[in-house]
């Protein structure tokens, strides 16, 4: 049995790795307590988060990832100001509180510009009351500033892997995929001011459970302010897709991905944790389950449907073939069967952060 690790106040990586390992009535055991630490600390709301997936433009080659730049078959675009701003007008007609915007990497001064007046005028536009989330890569520290400046307040920026070797295999060996840039991005948008968010893939090719415990100590000794992870989910236009026989079965890996929400809830208890759409590529209701056992935010999808196709990080992608509208539609059912409600038209920052600043 496993619950003397479940009342302890600091797991260590041999009671994380046995949590990872956990099945039948353990496993319940573990759900059982992650959701009660979540309705204790973050109470039983579920906040949105409207997704404006801006481009699949990417200056970079990550294996994993079905937008790299070198994949060819991918038809690339922008979505235009304007329909950043008609998704943004919106989200908040829908009353969910906040939008996200997230990109490809692209470090040019375009393109900063851009974003930093992008995310004043959906300031403007909402008189404030629209929170916004950036998630557009490795950029500089004058670049996170302006853009804090001009209005963004979260940032989310996963580390991938946190153990270098393991990140060094999933991404070229270069300069432009730099382990130590990365972790140094997240410290330098912490010293801006923004709230912290990062993450992992999960069931990647050569990754341990050691691995995922090691992870889940990086997120905590970097006491991030949310989390957003999901399953890995092989995307046969990447290098990474060589390694598709070498993997656990994705029912395996969505399976691991909810441990690892619950272990962390239980871990950093006032965090926000993003119920992902990877889980949902998965399991029809992998996000609801994941709200169920820790998860707190939901990003509803809110790029204009005639892209969607197109932002494919990764295959069986859900509802790419779905309006703003349909989406909305969709939530307030999957909350309730999820047994939450949603927090409408508030921000529902991460509490860790709000204690931690105020
Ligand atoms: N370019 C930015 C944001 C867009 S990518 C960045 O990389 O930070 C957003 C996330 O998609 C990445 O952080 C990665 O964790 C995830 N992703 C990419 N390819 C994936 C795949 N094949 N399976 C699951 N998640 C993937
Ligand atoms: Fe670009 Fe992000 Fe995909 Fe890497 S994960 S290739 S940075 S979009």
């Amino acid at each position: 049995m496993i619950s003397h690790i479940l009342n302890k106040d600091n797991l260590n990586k041999q009671d994380i790795v046995k949590l990872l390992l956990a099945e039948g009535d353990d496993l319940r055991l573990l759900f059982e307590k992650s959701s009660q630490v979540k309705n204790d600390n973050v109470g039983n709301k579920v906040y949105l988060r409207g997704l404006i997936e801006l481009s699949n433009i990417c200056s970079k080659n990550c294996y994993y990832c079905g937008i790299r730049r070198d994949n060819k078959k991918v038809e690339r675009y922008n979505v235009s100001d304007n329909e950043v701003i008609e998704a943004a007008k919106f989200a908040l007609k829908s009353n969910y509180g906040s939008v996200v915007i997230q990109s490809g990497e692209i470090q040019s001064s375009n393109n900063s510009d851009r974003i930093e007046n992008l995310v004043k005028q959906i300031k403007e536009l909402s008189g404030g009351k629209l929170g916004i989330t950036l998630s557009c890569g490795e950029q500089t520290e004058d670049v996170y500033q302006r853009w804090y400046n001009a209005g963004a307040h979260r940032y989310l920026l996963r580390i991938e892997a946190s153990n270098k070797e393991l990140y060094a295999k999933l991404h070229p060996n270069d300069n432009n995929h730099s382990f130590e840039k990365r972790l140094e991005c997240l410290s330098l948008l912490r010293k801006v001011g923004f709230q912290i968010g990062t993450g992992v893939m999960i069931g990647l090719p050569f990754q341990t459970v050691e691995h995922l415990a090691d992870d889940l100590l990086f997120m905590k000794e970097k006491d991030i302010d949310m989390c957003g992870m999901g399953p890995y989910i092989e995307h046969a236009d990447t290098p990474l897709y060589s390694e598709r026989n070498n993997l656990i079965p994705l029912e395996e890996r969505f399976r691991l991905a909810l441990k690892m929400v619950a272990i962390l809830r239980i871990m950093m208890q006032d965090i926000n944790i993003a119920a992902t759409t990877a889980l949902q590529a998965i399991d029809k209701i992998g996000r609801e389950k994941a709200i169920r056992i820790g998860a707190n935010i939901l990003m509803p999808n809110i790029t204009p449907g005639i892209y969607r196709d197109s932002y494919k990080l990764y295959e069986n992608k859900p509802c790419t073939d779905e309006s703003s509208e349909d989406c909305a539609n969709c939530i307030e059912g999957r909350i309730k069967l999820a047994g939450a409600e949603i927090g409408y038209g508030e921000w529902g920052d991460s509490k860790r952060f709000l204690g931690r600043t105020t």
